[in-house]
Protein backbone atom coordinates (compact mmCIF):
# COMPACT_ATOMS: atom_id res chain seq x y z
CA UNK A 1 0.00 0.00 0.00
CA UNK A 2 0.73 3.64 -0.24
CA UNK A 3 0.57 5.13 3.50
CA UNK A 4 1.48 8.92 4.66
CA UNK A 5 2.99 8.16 7.93
CA UNK A 6 3.45 11.51 10.29
CA UNK A 7 6.18 11.32 12.92
CA UNK A 8 8.30 9.17 10.61
CA UNK A 9 11.35 10.26 12.18
CA UNK A 10 10.90 9.63 15.55
CA UNK A 11 11.14 6.58 17.53
CA UNK A 12 8.36 4.87 16.89
CA UNK A 13 7.21 5.95 13.51
CA UNK A 14 11.06 5.01 11.57
CA UNK A 15 11.17 2.36 12.93
CA UNK A 16 7.51 0.98 11.97
CA UNK A 17 8.28 3.11 8.18
CA UNK A 18 11.48 0.47 8.07
CA UNK A 19 8.71 -2.34 8.55
CA UNK A 20 6.67 -1.01 6.36
CA UNK A 21 9.61 -1.08 4.11
CA UNK A 22 10.64 -4.12 4.34
CA UNK A 23 7.18 -5.64 3.26
CA UNK A 24 7.02 -4.09 0.46
CA UNK A 25 4.89 -0.49 0.86
CA UNK A 26 5.49 2.40 -0.15
CA UNK A 27 6.21 5.35 2.24
CA UNK A 28 6.02 9.30 2.42
CA UNK A 29 7.19 10.50 6.14
CA UNK A 30 6.07 13.80 7.24
CA UNK A 31 7.92 15.35 9.97
CA UNK A 32 8.57 18.66 11.70
CA UNK A 33 11.86 17.63 12.74
CA UNK A 34 11.27 19.05 16.45
CA UNK A 35 11.28 15.62 18.09
CA UNK A 36 13.02 13.25 14.87
CA UNK A 37 15.86 13.25 13.24
CA UNK A 38 17.05 13.10 9.44
CA UNK A 39 19.65 10.49 10.16
CA UNK A 40 16.06 8.26 11.48
CA UNK A 41 14.37 8.74 7.97
CA UNK A 42 14.63 5.74 5.99
CA UNK A 43 16.58 6.54 2.14
CA UNK A 44 13.63 4.62 0.76
CA UNK A 45 10.79 7.13 1.19
CA UNK A 46 9.65 10.38 0.10
CA UNK A 47 10.69 12.73 3.01
CA UNK A 48 8.41 15.93 3.79
CA UNK A 49 9.99 18.17 5.81
CA UNK A 50 6.85 20.28 7.18
CA UNK A 51 4.25 20.62 10.12
CA UNK A 52 0.69 19.61 10.73
CA UNK A 53 -0.28 22.88 11.59
CA UNK A 54 0.36 23.69 8.39
CA UNK A 55 -3.00 22.22 6.92
CA UNK A 56 -2.23 23.10 3.16
CA UNK A 57 1.05 21.37 2.75
CA UNK A 58 -0.40 18.06 4.44
CA UNK A 59 -3.03 18.17 1.98
CA UNK A 60 -0.29 18.78 -0.96
CA UNK A 61 1.83 16.22 0.10
CA UNK A 62 -0.54 13.60 0.78
CA UNK A 63 -2.59 14.19 -2.56
CA UNK A 64 1.33 13.86 -4.31
CA UNK A 65 1.93 10.52 -2.59
CA UNK A 66 -1.44 9.24 -3.26
CA UNK A 67 -2.16 7.62 -0.15
CA UNK A 68 -4.41 4.39 0.59
CA UNK A 69 -4.14 4.68 4.48
CA UNK A 70 -2.16 7.39 7.08
CA UNK A 71 -0.55 6.50 10.48
CA UNK A 72 -0.34 8.83 12.64
CA UNK A 73 2.71 8.73 15.23
CA UNK A 74 3.94 12.59 14.74
CA UNK A 75 2.86 13.91 18.42
CA UNK A 76 4.85 15.22 21.85
CA UNK A 77 4.94 12.05 24.04
CA UNK A 78 6.16 13.02 27.24
CA UNK A 79 4.36 13.00 30.74
CA UNK A 80 6.64 15.56 32.77
CA UNK A 81 6.75 17.95 29.81
CA UNK A 82 3.01 17.87 29.50
CA UNK A 83 2.05 18.89 33.32
CA UNK A 84 3.84 21.99 32.74
CA UNK A 85 3.30 22.96 29.54
CA UNK A 86 -0.29 21.41 28.17
CA UNK A 87 -0.95 24.13 25.75
CA UNK A 88 1.63 22.30 23.73
CA UNK A 89 -0.06 19.24 23.89
CA UNK A 90 -3.13 20.36 22.83
CA UNK A 91 -1.80 22.28 19.92
CA UNK A 92 0.45 19.54 18.20
CA UNK A 93 -1.46 15.79 19.67
CA UNK A 94 -5.29 17.78 19.17
CA UNK A 95 -5.69 20.52 17.24
CA UNK A 96 -2.59 20.03 14.90
CA UNK A 97 -4.15 16.28 14.30
CA UNK A 98 -7.94 17.36 13.20
CA UNK A 99 -5.94 19.60 10.57
CA UNK A 100 -4.54 15.87 9.52
CA UNK A 101 -8.30 14.23 9.07
CA UNK A 102 -9.35 17.29 7.54
CA UNK A 103 -6.18 16.61 4.86
CA UNK A 104 -7.59 13.11 4.97
CA UNK A 105 -11.14 14.36 3.75
CA UNK A 106 -9.77 16.56 1.24
CA UNK A 107 -7.70 13.33 -0.69
CA UNK A 108 -10.26 10.96 0.37
CA UNK A 109 -8.28 8.94 2.96
CA UNK A 110 -10.24 6.94 4.61
CA UNK A 111 -8.06 4.93 6.67
CA UNK A 112 -5.62 6.06 9.79
CA UNK A 113 -3.37 3.73 12.42
CA UNK A 114 -3.14 6.35 15.54
CA UNK A 115 -0.68 6.15 18.37
CA UNK A 116 -2.23 6.44 21.73
CA UNK A 117 -1.22 5.08 24.89
CA UNK A 118 -2.33 3.17 27.82
CA UNK A 119 -1.47 7.01 29.72
CA UNK A 120 -5.15 7.42 28.68
CA UNK A 121 -6.65 5.10 31.34
CA UNK A 122 -4.86 6.58 34.46
CA UNK A 123 -4.85 4.79 37.57
CA UNK A 124 -6.11 1.11 36.92
CA UNK A 125 -9.13 0.28 38.58
CA UNK A 126 -8.30 -3.38 37.95
CA UNK A 127 -5.31 -4.76 36.33
CA UNK A 128 -4.79 -5.77 33.68
CA UNK A 129 -5.87 -3.18 31.49
CA UNK A 130 -8.39 -4.21 28.95
CA UNK A 131 -9.45 -1.58 26.28
CA UNK A 132 -13.00 -1.30 27.68
CA UNK A 133 -11.47 0.23 31.50
CA UNK A 134 -12.71 3.64 32.41
CA UNK A 135 -10.07 6.46 30.93
CA UNK A 136 -9.26 9.12 33.44
CA UNK A 137 -6.01 10.36 32.47
CA UNK A 138 -3.72 11.48 34.97
CA UNK A 139 -1.83 14.30 32.61
CA UNK A 140 -1.85 16.42 29.48
CA UNK A 141 -0.33 14.02 27.13
CA UNK A 142 -2.60 11.43 27.85
CA UNK A 143 -5.90 13.39 27.87
CA UNK A 144 -4.69 15.00 24.23
CA UNK A 145 -4.32 11.44 22.98
CA UNK A 146 -8.14 10.22 24.66
CA UNK A 147 -9.11 13.48 23.06
CA UNK A 148 -8.01 12.73 19.83
CA UNK A 149 -9.50 8.94 20.04
CA UNK A 150 -12.54 10.53 20.38
CA UNK A 151 -12.05 12.90 17.61
CA UNK A 152 -11.64 9.90 15.43
CA UNK A 153 -14.96 8.27 16.49
CA UNK A 154 -16.71 11.43 15.05
CA UNK A 155 -14.70 11.33 12.12
CA UNK A 156 -15.71 8.05 11.49
CA UNK A 157 -19.22 8.65 12.18
CA UNK A 158 -19.69 11.84 10.04
CA UNK A 159 -17.01 10.74 7.17
CA UNK A 160 -16.78 7.78 7.72
CA UNK A 161 -13.06 7.66 8.19
CA UNK A 162 -12.00 4.24 9.41
CA UNK A 163 -9.45 4.24 12.40
CA UNK A 164 -7.20 1.23 14.25
CA UNK A 165 -6.55 3.09 17.07
CA UNK A 166 -3.11 1.54 19.06
CA UNK A 167 -3.16 2.13 22.58
CA UNK A 168 0.58 1.72 23.69
CA UNK A 169 2.03 0.29 26.80
CA UNK A 170 5.89 1.06 26.87
CA UNK A 171 7.89 1.44 23.63
CA UNK A 172 11.10 0.04 24.06
CA UNK A 173 13.89 -1.93 22.14
CA UNK A 174 15.87 -0.76 18.80
CA UNK A 175 16.26 -2.22 15.70
CA UNK A 176 20.38 -2.25 14.48
CA UNK A 177 19.83 0.82 12.24
CA UNK A 178 17.16 2.87 14.44
CA UNK A 179 17.22 3.44 17.79
CA UNK A 180 15.46 5.66 20.22
CA UNK A 181 16.99 9.29 20.19
CA UNK A 182 14.70 12.08 22.35
CA UNK A 183 16.09 14.92 22.59
CA UNK A 184 15.74 15.60 26.18
CA UNK A 185 15.50 12.20 27.36
CA UNK A 186 13.55 11.05 30.63
CA UNK A 187 12.39 7.34 29.32
CA UNK A 188 13.86 4.70 31.67
CA UNK A 189 16.05 2.47 29.35
CA UNK A 190 17.89 5.25 27.78
CA UNK A 191 18.62 6.83 30.83
CA UNK A 192 20.21 3.64 32.06
CA UNK A 193 22.12 3.00 29.41
CA UNK A 194 23.24 7.19 29.90
CA UNK A 195 25.12 6.10 33.15
CA UNK A 196 26.05 2.73 31.03
CA UNK A 197 28.41 4.84 28.71
CA UNK A 198 29.33 7.37 31.39
CA UNK A 199 27.44 10.04 30.19
CA UNK A 200 25.55 10.41 33.58
CA UNK A 201 27.04 9.44 37.31
CA UNK A 202 23.92 7.81 38.57
CA UNK A 203 20.49 6.32 37.32
CA UNK A 204 17.45 8.53 39.31
CA UNK A 205 14.51 6.25 40.30
CA UNK A 206 11.23 8.25 40.67
CA UNK A 207 9.26 6.72 44.13
CA UNK A 208 9.99 3.23 45.98
CA UNK A 209 6.93 4.27 48.23
CA UNK A 210 4.09 2.71 45.49
CA UNK A 211 2.12 0.39 46.19
CA UNK A 212 3.98 -2.59 44.35
CA UNK A 213 6.42 -5.11 45.59
CA UNK A 214 9.65 -2.87 45.44
CA UNK A 215 7.75 -0.14 45.86
CA UNK A 216 8.61 1.17 42.51
CA UNK A 217 6.30 1.65 39.31
CA UNK A 218 5.48 -1.33 37.18
CA UNK A 219 4.90 -1.16 33.08
CA UNK A 220 4.64 -3.27 30.80
CA UNK A 221 7.50 -3.18 27.61
CA UNK A 222 6.84 -3.80 24.25
CA UNK A 223 9.23 -4.21 22.16
CA UNK A 224 9.08 -1.97 19.43
CA UNK A 225 9.17 -4.52 16.52
CA UNK A 226 6.16 -5.87 18.12
CA UNK A 227 4.50 -2.58 17.81
CA UNK A 228 5.43 -2.51 14.03
CA UNK A 229 4.15 -5.77 12.98
CA UNK A 230 0.74 -4.77 14.57
CA UNK A 231 0.37 -1.52 12.45
CA UNK A 232 1.16 -3.64 9.35
CA UNK A 233 -1.59 -5.77 10.07
CA UNK A 234 -4.23 -2.93 11.18
CA UNK A 235 -3.50 -2.10 7.62
CA UNK A 236 -5.97 -5.33 6.36
CA UNK A 237 -8.21 -3.99 8.77
CA UNK A 238 -11.68 -2.23 7.52
CA UNK A 239 -14.07 -1.58 10.53
CA UNK A 240 -12.94 0.98 13.56
CA UNK A 241 -10.84 -0.60 16.59
CA UNK A 242 -9.10 0.02 19.41
CA UNK A 243 -6.53 -2.24 20.61
CA UNK A 244 -3.65 -2.37 23.86
CA UNK A 245 -0.32 -3.49 22.82
CA UNK A 246 1.76 -4.57 25.34
CA UNK A 247 3.03 -8.39 26.61
CA UNK A 248 0.54 -8.40 30.15
CA UNK A 249 3.52 -8.55 32.15
CA UNK A 250 4.98 -6.00 34.20
CA UNK A 251 8.18 -4.86 35.35
CA UNK A 252 9.23 -2.44 37.65
CA UNK A 253 11.83 -0.10 37.92
CA UNK A 254 14.25 -1.98 39.99
CA UNK A 255 13.78 -4.59 37.72
CA UNK A 256 14.18 -3.35 34.53
CA UNK A 257 17.78 -1.71 35.70
CA UNK A 258 18.83 -5.01 37.63
CA UNK A 259 18.36 -6.60 34.05
CA UNK A 260 20.25 -3.46 32.05
CA UNK A 261 22.87 -3.88 35.42
CA UNK A 262 23.77 -7.65 33.66
CA UNK A 263 23.30 -7.02 29.83
CA UNK A 264 25.64 -3.62 30.48
CA UNK A 265 27.95 -5.33 32.51
CA UNK A 266 28.19 -1.72 34.21
CA UNK A 267 27.13 -1.35 37.72
CA UNK A 268 24.97 1.47 36.87
CA UNK A 269 24.32 3.15 40.13
CA UNK A 270 20.86 4.88 41.23
CA UNK A 271 19.43 6.92 43.97
CA UNK A 272 16.36 7.31 45.02
CA UNK A 273 14.02 10.54 44.50
CA UNK A 274 10.08 11.32 44.86
CA UNK A 275 7.96 10.10 42.93
CA UNK A 276 7.40 12.00 39.31
CA UNK A 277 4.17 14.14 38.96
CA UNK A 278 1.73 11.89 36.70
CA UNK A 279 3.19 8.72 37.27
CA UNK A 280 0.24 5.27 37.68
CA UNK A 281 1.73 3.16 39.72
CA UNK A 282 0.80 -0.02 37.69
CA UNK A 283 0.33 0.02 33.77
CA UNK A 284 -0.28 -3.46 32.20
CA UNK A 285 -1.38 -4.74 29.16
CA UNK A 286 -4.54 -7.24 28.39
CA UNK A 287 -4.19 -7.27 24.60
CA UNK A 288 -6.00 -10.50 23.98
CA UNK A 289 -8.63 -8.55 21.00
CA UNK A 290 -5.10 -7.70 19.08
CA UNK A 291 -4.20 -11.36 19.29
CA UNK A 292 -7.92 -12.88 18.61
CA UNK A 293 -8.50 -9.54 15.96
CA UNK A 294 -5.53 -9.28 14.10
CA UNK A 295 -3.40 -12.47 15.16
CA UNK A 296 -1.19 -10.72 16.73
CA UNK A 297 1.53 -12.51 19.06
CA UNK A 298 4.32 -10.65 20.18
CA UNK A 299 7.58 -12.29 19.30
CA UNK A 300 9.87 -10.49 21.80
CA UNK A 301 7.91 -10.30 24.81
CA UNK A 302 11.71 -11.13 27.35
CA UNK A 303 12.51 -7.83 29.19
CA UNK A 304 16.00 -8.81 28.57
CA UNK A 305 16.00 -9.10 24.85
CA UNK A 306 13.67 -5.80 24.88
CA UNK A 307 16.71 -4.00 27.10
CA UNK A 308 19.45 -6.23 24.73
CA UNK A 309 18.72 -5.08 21.65
CA UNK A 310 18.25 -1.26 22.91
CA UNK A 311 21.66 -2.06 24.51
CA UNK A 312 22.99 -2.42 20.78
CA UNK A 313 21.77 0.27 19.31
CA UNK A 314 22.83 2.81 22.30
CA UNK A 315 26.45 0.87 22.55
CA UNK A 316 27.06 1.48 18.77
CA UNK A 317 25.73 5.17 18.63
CA UNK A 318 27.06 6.34 21.77
CA UNK A 319 25.74 10.37 21.17
CA UNK A 320 22.22 9.01 19.42
CA UNK A 321 21.88 10.47 15.81
CA UNK A 322 24.36 12.69 14.36
CA UNK A 323 21.45 14.79 13.09
N1 LIG B 1 11.69 6.33 35.61
C1 LIG B 1 12.67 6.45 36.58
N2 LIG B 1 13.83 7.10 36.26
C2 LIG B 1 14.05 7.64 35.03
C3 LIG B 1 13.04 7.51 34.05
C4 LIG B 1 11.88 6.85 34.38
O1 LIG B 1 12.50 5.96 37.70
O2 LIG B 1 15.13 8.24 34.81
C5 LIG B 1 10.45 5.60 35.91
C6 LIG B 1 9.18 6.42 35.72
O3 LIG B 1 8.86 7.14 36.87
C7 LIG B 1 8.17 5.32 35.38
C8 LIG B 1 8.98 4.25 34.65
O4 LIG B 1 10.36 4.52 35.01
O5 LIG B 1 7.67 4.77 36.55
C9 LIG B 1 8.84 4.32 33.14
O6 LIG B 1 9.03 5.67 32.76
P1 LIG B 1 9.21 6.10 31.25
O7 LIG B 1 9.45 7.57 31.26
O8 LIG B 1 10.26 5.25 30.60
O9 LIG B 1 7.84 5.74 30.55
P2 LIG B 1 6.32 6.20 30.90
O10 LIG B 1 5.74 5.03 31.66
O11 LIG B 1 6.34 7.46 31.68
O12 LIG B 1 5.69 6.36 29.55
Amino acid sequence: MKVFVTGGAGYIGSICVEALLDEGHTVTVFDNLSEGHRSAIDPRVKFVHADLGDRAKITQAMRESQAEAVMHFGANALVGESMVNPGKYFRNNVANGVNLLDAMLECGVKKIVFSSTCATYGNPIKVPLTEDHPQNPLNPYGASKLMFEQILKWYDHAHQIKHVIFRYFNAAGCTAKYGEHHKVETHLIPNIFSVALGKKAHLEIYGTDYDTQDGTCIRDYIHILDLAQAHIRALKRQESTIYNLGNGEGYSVRHVLNAARKITGHPVPAIEKPRRPGDASRLISGSSRAATELGWAPRFPKIEDIVESAWKWHRTHPDGYPD
